[in-house]
């Protein structure tokens, strides 16, 4: 039962609830065996004409008072067990957020969004279904069947109820086939179901892109084929289903025909009355639901811990770089150190750092410049923790980074990012990402420093400007700028910016490296960029090329030397001017 153990926590938790809506159900199950006993003593006494009208009418007001209790009992375990269904959903919404929050870029190149999707969706649904559904038909099973059959016994005739019953292990055997099934092909039908997802996410994130290359069409019949392999899969899965009703009225039906026929001849030769046969009849009536009831729950069952097994594959996955045991406390970035890093991607099969190294001391800038694909963002995403690294290679106050809690390096460090990612709410709710608490007036400074303003002014409704799902409606550069405004926002005591002056004019780009410069005087900066201009300014640069340190030195050095750097910022002086 791999289910009940994968969902141990929960049952534990809300045992309670269980047990009060399980008893309501037996008591419930009970009650209900009256009426059809109460009916067949009433034919018995109309047969044998002693029938009175008190008797009568205190039958039929028992009765009218029994579904009113009935009514109220079944409300009440109804809401007990489905709150445990949407409560399970919700709880396993929130961890498997969690989870996700604690995964490295590592996972997410594994598992794709539409998948990750569809488990938080469909998958926790079908759980929660057999939390709460899957549970009222095993019960429904159960104890229904097993309180119609001791009545059965006991109020009238154990040998006609053997002979009913015949034919129920053969129902047991093929259901239980089935149920098997249903599995596999669940599984497939919801692997499906997270294909089709991420296609429809990818579609509509790149509409703009599938537009510009008139690729309309080919996308369309791509996710047709793609929605068609969701509809086999679960016309696969319904049609296991649909085996699964006509099978029990099957069985039913013998059962009833048994009954009628073995019952008469008992009624014949007085073993038993007509009323009890009526009885009989009533109460093999009321197993079927206890086997409509099976069938469902081996169905919800499977479909529930194929999806439970689904998710535990996503739970069991770990972050691949783990917190140090004892973390050394640092109270303060000093210097960063490199000291022959070698760095290669997980799924990468040369390094993109090949033995780099620098010292830069707090207060510094620090300037990363090379062709592109050289590893300047690689370098930078280093300090990020992001992959796991070799020890003792990079330090900060001398203490090797992976000494340190991740979360402590990451409160230091504020970072713009080479791709921006704008969330679809106001500027102002973008910008207080990094610090949900600020003040209008910290934001405006941090824009003031972004040289954002100006822009900001001509939007309809200034900060508060919803910007669209990842900024849709915002330039390049104004996204850049509003991803450094983010950043200067958390003051923090390093700031690494990726290339992020690059869709910014000359002018804009000086103007906000000169606002850096005066407003953190003291902290560390980090710049990657194409342009040189703005890391001329450094304390150091290094020239990477194919992840190696080819030319370092400050601007005036590197110029003298007349490397790379030179060549470039010759011909981008050129270009500059030759633009003006
Ligand atoms: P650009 O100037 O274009 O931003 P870059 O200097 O920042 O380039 P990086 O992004 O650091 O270059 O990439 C360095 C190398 O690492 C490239 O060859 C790239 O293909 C590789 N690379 C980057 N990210 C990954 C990844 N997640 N998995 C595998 N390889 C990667
Ligand atoms: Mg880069």
């Amino acid at each position: 039962m791999s289910f009940v153990s994968r969902l141990k926590w929960f049952f534990k938790e809300r045992w309670l609830y269980y047990a009060v809506a399980i008893s309501l159900m037996t008591i419930v199950s009970l009650l209900q065996t009256v009426p059809p006993k109460m009916i067949g003593n009433t034919v018995d006494r109309i047969r044998s004409g002693n029938l009175t009208a008190s008797q009568l009418s205190s039958t039929v007001l028992l009765l009218l008072g029994l579904s009113l209790l009935l009514y109220v009992l079944v409300f009440i375990w109804i809401t007990t067990l489905y709150g445990n269904s949407v409560l399970i959903e919700k709880l396993l919404r929130g961890r498997f957020l969690a989870h996700l929050t604690r995964m490295t870029p590592s996972f997410f190149q594994r598992n794709n969004t539409g998948q990750l999707m569809a488990l938080a969706t469909n998958d926790i649904l079908a759980i929660g279904n057999t939390a709460g559904y899957g549970v009222m038909t095993l019960v429904n099973t159960v104890v229904g069947a097993s309180v119609v059959i001791i009545t059965m016994v006991s109020l009238i005739d154990y040998k006609l109820m053997i002979a009913a019953l015949l034919p129920l292990p053969l129902l047991a055997v093929v259901i239980s086939k089935l149920g098997k099934r249903v599995r596999t092909r669940f599984l497939a039908a919801q692997d499906a179901f997270g294909t089709m997802n991420n296609h429809a996410l990818e579609s509509i994130s790149g509409i703009r892109v599938i537009r510009s290359y008139v690729q309309e069409h080919h996308d369309l019949t791509a996710f047709d084929s793609v929605t068609t392999d969701v509809l086999e899969r679960n016309r696969e899965v319904s049609s296991l289903n649909a085996l699964f009703q006509p099978l029990i009225s099957i069985i039913v039906g013998i059962s009833y025909t048994i009954g009628i026929g073995y019952g008469s001849y008992l009624v014949f030769h007085k073993e038993i009355t007509l009323g009890q046969l009526i009885s009989f009849n009533i109460y093999l009536g009321m197993l079927i639901w206890p086997m409509i009831s099976f069938g469902e729950f081996i169905n919800v069952l499977q479909r529930g811990s194929a999806s439970a097994d689904r998710l535990q594959t996503a739970f069991d996955e770990q972050p691949d770089l783990a917190d140090p045991a004892r973390p050394a406390s640092v109270a303060r970035p000093e210097r960063i150190e490199m000291k022959g890093l070698t760095f290669t991607y997980p799924a990468a099969n040369q390094p993109s750092l090949r033995d780099v190294k620098f010292q830069l001391e707090r207060g510094q800038t620090l300037g990363i410049v090379g062709r592109t694909g050289s590893g300047k963002s690689t370098l930078l995403k280093q300090l990020l923790r992001q992959y796991p690294l070799e020890a003792n290679r990079l330090f900060i106050s001398g203490v090797p980074i992976e000494q340190i809690a991740i979360d402590r390096v990451k409160s230091w460090i504020g970072y713009v990012p080479q791709e921006h990612l704008l969330l679809s709410k106001s500027i102002s709710d973008n910008i207080a990402l990094g610090k949900p608490d600020a003040s209008e007036e910290e934001i405006r400074r941090a824009v003031e420093m972004a040289s954002f303003t100006s822009d900001i002014a001509g939007m309809p409704e200034g900060l508060g400007t919803i910007v669209g799902e990842n900024g849709v409606m915002l330039s390049g550069g104004q996204k850049q700028r509003l991803a450094i405004a983010r950043a200067l926002l958390i003051d923090s005591e390093i700031l690494m910016l990726d290339d992020s002056l690059s869709a910014v004019d000359a002018r804009t780009e000086s103007e906000i490296l000169h606002n850096i410069r005066q407003n953190r005087a003291g902290k560390t900066t980090l710049i990657s960029t194409h342009r040189l201009s703005a890391v001329s300014h450094a304390d150091w640069i290094l020239v990477l090329d194919e992840g190696r340190v080819i030319e370092e030195g400050t601007h005036e050095e590197l110029m003298f030397f007349g490397g790379w750097y030179k060549q470039q910022w010759d011909r981008q002086q050129m270009e500059a001017s030759l633009e003006e």
